[in-house]
């Protein structure tokens, strides 16, 4: 069988991911600096991702689920790695959390007690919440982890993102309670937390956006580089007359005749339905508005500036992550994680 080729793919650039966490090993100072690779790994390739980040050096790695956890297990017991799956132990993940190398990160009151009572002495880790009422034992519930083997204590910051007062009130909470496990490591910052400042690193940071190259905080933007490309092939170019409609709606019409083309990417790929300033596309250094509404699959551009661009060829979206949520009102986050299952991907390095 011919090996399939697909008309869209993510161009990623492996050394520019390590470069991103080497930047935030170097901010996150005495502290560890790990890397949280669920919704697999921000949708860029958690196995990928996860085997460079190792041979660079990061032993730390932060999943949601179980099924998370075992798409990586043999990647984990090769490099030696500790894996944390955040959202805990159920009652149905006991039997899985018994046969992967990962800990739970322990976030009830329930959880812990089924640890203590089922695991063996298994070491755990475990979530403090310290203000943002989402996920975590409560700080006067965490003398509950007196009887368990505690790897990891962690808090998780609402706000990192922003100057806010909540910053520093969480941080107080968090060491007040990790005073009393120290022998367990103690973690609190994501990416926009390692920007906070050494007092936020603890002995653990655990970066995710910003590795994928999220700027989510300016304090970043000088210290990260873009990992992910997004590229189309066209599948077909007309020329379309004055007073012509593209797309869905007629939202557009042709001012004058225009050469057109239609690229394989849509909204199911993840690309805004609603983005407001259409886009460009850029190929080498032209800039081509995107023109009409963007489909479920399909995307048209004017080709009018690249009379050479046919059929077959190949366009870059402009997809810098902090420009394009900008113009979409949408989070940096969302845009990464919603880019879809149908692209190719091709790593360099
Ligand atoms: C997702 C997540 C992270 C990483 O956050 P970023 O903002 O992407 O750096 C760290 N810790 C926890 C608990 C998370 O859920």
């Amino acid at each position: 069988m011919s090996e399939l080729s697909l008309p869209s793919r993510l161009r990623l650039d492996g050394a520019a991911l390590v470069r991103n966490w080497r930047a935030l090993a170097r901010l996150s100072g005495a502290a560890a600096c790990g890397a949280a690779i669920k919704a697999d790994g921000y949708g860029v390739g958690a196995r990928e991702v996860m085997s460079r980040l190792a041979r660079a050096g990061c032993r730390d790695f932060f999943v949601a689920t179980w099924a998370e956890a075992r798409e990586v297990a043999d990647i984990v017991r090769a490099y030696d790695l500790s894996l944390s799956v955040l959202h805990g132990a159920r009652v149905e993940d006991m039997a899985m959390a018994a046969s992967l190398p990962a800990r739970p990160v322990l976030n009830t009151a329930a959880q812990v007690a089924r640890w203590r009572e089922e695991a063996g002495g298994r070491p755990c880790d475990a979530m403090i919440d310290t203000g943002m009422n989402r996920l975590g034992l409560g700080t006067a519930e965490a003398g509950l982890l007196a009887d368990v083997r505690l790897s990891t204590l962690m808090s998780h910051l609402a706000c990192a993102e922003e100057v806010s007062p909540s910053n520093d009130r969480q941080r107080r909470a968090f060491a007040d309670v990790a005073a009393s496990f120290p022998a367990a490591r103690h973690s609190l910052a994501n990416s926009a937390g390692i920007a906070l400042g050494p007092d936020f690193a603890f002995g653990l940071t655990r970066p995710g956006i910003a590795l994928y190259g999220g700027v989510p905080c300016a304090a970043l933007s000088a210290h990260i580089e873009p990992v992910v490309r997004v590229e189309a092939q066209i599948l077909q170019r007309r020329t379309v007359e004055r007073g012509d409609s593209v797309g869905y709606n007629a939202i557009w019409r042709a001012p004058a005749r225009t050469e057109v083309a239609t690229i394989n990417l849509g909204y199911a790929d993840g690309i805004p339905r609603d983005w407001l300033e259409p886009t460009a596309m850029i190929v080498g250094q032209d800039r081509l508005p995107v023109i009409g509404r963007v489909s479920m699959d399909l995307i048209v551009i004017d080709v009018s500036a690249a009379p050479s661009l046919g059929e077959g060829d190949w366009v870059e979206l402009d997809w810098r992550l902090p420009e394009v949520a900008r113009s979409t009102g949408r989070s940096q986050y969302e845009l990464l994680t919603g880019i879809g299952g149908r692209f190719g991907r091709e790593w360099s390095a």
